[in-house]
């Protein structure tokens, strides 16, 4: 696997080439993607960028977890073939002011909860897709939302690339797989389970007691019931499927 920190240095396209677009702190949700992409491309590219706009003021940007080295054997023994690491002027260069906004569907819940998180989502996005031009991008169930708003893009703006989503990987205690998990202490941790018996069960009331910013149906292609709540400094979203598979 190589590591490459500059879009210059990426290599030229050997057939098909699949992105998985990522923040690092990389666990099996990440490894999902990294494999569902190895099986459908001749190359497999993993973007490892921790991205300021899509993060608020007052936000997790700082604690946010980093450990390269740990991600990069990671991603190698999944498959990996470049592990993309670009510097914030190569996607922010000075004088940066182009953003895209999809609105609809990136203003409720999450969007309305975090404004300007899928501004920030998607214009990174966008300019992965441009510098590393994939014929296929891996995205998690986990974020549906965010899925939701990539395919929206991608069909808005006719981005040529397809769009494909992978299940939402889990603990076995159900708790879906998160980089922020890592934070929970062992009581908070028992206590953020409500959120996945919750959404099982469709039953917000197992919610009772924690701080709910939502807990709601919403049309996603699938659809969905998503929530998001807090548990001590963390904030932890997740969802389940109502119908259909992941498109
Ligand atoms: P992140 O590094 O948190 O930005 O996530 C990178 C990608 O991994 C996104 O497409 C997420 O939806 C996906 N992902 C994160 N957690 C999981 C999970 N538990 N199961 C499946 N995909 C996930």
């Amino acid at each position: 696997m190589r590591i490459v920190r500059s879009a210059a240095d990426l290599p030229p396209a050997e057939g098909s080439v699949g992105l998985a677009p990522t923040m690092g702190a990389f666990h099996e949700g990440h490894l999902s993607l990294f494999r569902a992409a190895r099986a459908e491309n001749d190359t497999v590219v993993a973007s490892l960028f921790i991205n300021p706009a899509q993060f608020a003021a007052g936000e997790d940007l700082e604690r946010y977890p980093r450990d390269e080295d740990r991600d990069a054997q990671l991603a190698e023994e999944a498959g990996v073939d470049v592990l993309f690491v670009p510097a914030l002027e190569e996607i922010y260069p000075p004088g940066f002011q182009t953003w895209v906004e999809v609105e609809k569907v990136g203003s409720v819940l999450e969007g309305e909860h975090r404004p300007g998180h899928f501004r920030g989502v998607a214009t990174v996005c966008l300019k992965l897709f441009n510098l590393v031009r994939p014929d296929r991008a891996y995205f998690g169930q986990k974020d549906a939302q965010q899925a939701a708003v990539i395919k929206t893009m991608v069909r808005d703006l006719a981005v040529p690339v397809e769009i494909r989503v992978c299940p939402t990987v889990r603990d076995d205690d159900g708790l879906a797989l998160s980089s922020r998990n890592a934070s929970l202490s062992p009581e908070e941790r028992e206590i953020a389970l409500a959120l996945p018996r919750a959404l099982h069960a469709h039953d917000r009331s197992l919610l009772n007691g924690l701080e709910v910013d939502y807990f709601e149906e919403a049309d996603f292609g699938p659809r969905v019931l998503a929530a998001a709540v807090r548990v001590g400094k963390n904030r932890l979203i997740d969802n389940v499927v109502l119908e259909g598979e992941p498109r």
